[in-house]
């Protein structure tokens, strides 16, 4: 395989942005051996390979005022510049989410609605639109470096936000009593006198998971209670024995432990002391997040990867990347400092807002990663409450199908470490 060398000359216009935009290429398309910079190589330095500069002279990228607040769009969803389709600016635009910037789109809770996406409008929210476009300039303008691509099997992150560890009770006895199943009642009530309720399994999920060699990650909310009419952090105390037993029986098994950031006003760093644990990944409840102040506040924190960019009301890809990617901050034009990886498939979207039954879950997830299943990272989010209540009874079934296809197709899994050191680590090479 020839090595290359990208070369961006060190007066090129918006050039902290190309080679933000170039890394996040390399990664995307998955070529191999080649480096963005603007220092040219000369002579022996690059000895056994057959080295060539590949001189960026017009990279047809205005970086249009991204405050502005409208872009044309041809149909397929190109953002149209003076010169025709701007496959790199489309890019720049879709990875950082700007549409998300300076919008009023917002559901009841504050969060970016899925309706009013791009995503939606133009039928992309199933592919990875990002890669296709960095594909499409590729072969315009640098076709040779993608005789250094590669295609490798995409690789899964598994985790499961924990909201709730006592709510069988109430929850699963509400629609027991509505369906008129006293014996799960009884069940339940036997449960809760010996205090073992049935949302605490998170031992039966290490036990399931273990039989598909999956080590998977656990995110913790620090504070709780009710915090208005719609909305509630944990039922459970971080601080109980109980919960830090488990805390030590997950990273004692190979699994993590990260924050779920719980709706207050504490920050990031605050919400870690209490929960006393190395952790290094966030995701936020609800998904509840705005931009770009979400990334500045991971920015100002110690969390060093965040989860959270999916949408609830739709599986797929919010941003239009299939692989974790580090955002570029637009005030400061550098790349911020933590990694962010998109959240593709969650319980909730099936069960609530897209209301799919158990049995077509399945084929819908699969669907997905037939149309990703090269190059990607796709991440998927099961709650512990979903796995063997009465209430979510049947949402159980499709993501243990969803873990023994995955074992049978051979893909597999990762963890945040993992995808740190390969996307964040080696981008700054
Ligand atoms: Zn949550």
């Amino acid at each position: 395989m020839t090595s290359y060398l990208l070369f961006i000359p060190p007066d090129t216009k918006n050039k902290q942005a190309l080679f933000w935009l170039f890394r996040t290429a390399l990664l995307a398309l998955n070529i191999k051996k080649v480096k963005v910079d603007d220092q040219e190589i000369h002579g022996c330095e690059t000895t056994h390979t057959h080295s060539f500069n590949t001189v960026l002279t017009d990279p047809c990228f205005n970086f249009i005022d991204i405050h502005q607040k409208t872009y044309s769009f041809n149909n397929e969803g190109v953002i149209l510049n003076e010169k025709g389709e701007d496959e790199l600016f489309t890019a720049f635009y879709l990875i950082n989410s700007i549409q998300e910037y300076s919008t009023s789109a917002y559901d009841s809770i504050g969060r970016f609605e899925y309706k009013n996406s791009f995503q939606e409008k133009f039928g992309k929210t199933e592919i990875n639109f990002v890669t296709a476009l960095f594909e499409k300039y590729f072969v315009k303008n640098l076709p040779h470096l993608l005789e250094n691509r590669q295609n490798e099997k995409s690789v899964f992150f598994i985790s499961h936000d924990i909201d709730s560890l006592y709510g069988a009770f109430f929850q699963d006895g509400l629609s027991a009593l509505k369906a008129g199943r006293f014996d799960v009642i009884a069940r339940l009530i036997a449960n809760a006198i010996i205090l073992k309720p049935d949302w605490f399994n998170i031992d039966k999920i290490l036990k399931i998971e273990s039989e598909y060699d999956l080590r998977s990650t656990f995110f913790w909310i620090v504070n709780k209670g009710k915090v208005s009419e719609k909305l509630t952090n944990a039922d459970y105390s971080i601080h109980s024995k109980r919960i830090r037993n488990t805390l030590q029986m997950i990273t004692e098994r190979g699994g993590q432990n990260g924050l779920h950031k719980s709706l207050s006003d504490q920050t990031f760093d605050e919400e870690i002391v209490k929960l006393s644990q190395n952790v290094i990944a966030n995701r936020n409840h609800y998904l509840k997040f705005q931009l770009p102040e979400h990334y500045d506040q991971l920015e100002s924190s110690q969390i060093k990867i965040d989860c959270s960019l999916g949408f609830a009301e739709h599986y797929g890809f919010r941003n239009s990347l299939a692989i974790p990617f580090v955002p570029f901050n637009i005030k400061k034009i550098e790349p911020y400092h933590f990694l962010e990886v998109p959240l593709n498939i969650m319980d909730g979207t099936f069960q609530k807002y897209m209301q799919v039954s158990p049995k077509e879950t399945t084929p819908r997830m699969l669907e997905l990663i037939e149309k990703n299943k090269y190059n990607s990272v796709i991440s998927v989010l099961w709650h512990n409450h979903f796995f063997n209540t009465y209430r979510f009874k049947g949402y159980f079934e499709p993501y243990i199908e969803l873990l023994t296809y995955l074992k049978e197709q051979d893909f597999k899994f990762v963890n945040t470490e993992q995808l740190y050191d390969k996307y964040y680590l080696s981008s700054l090479l």
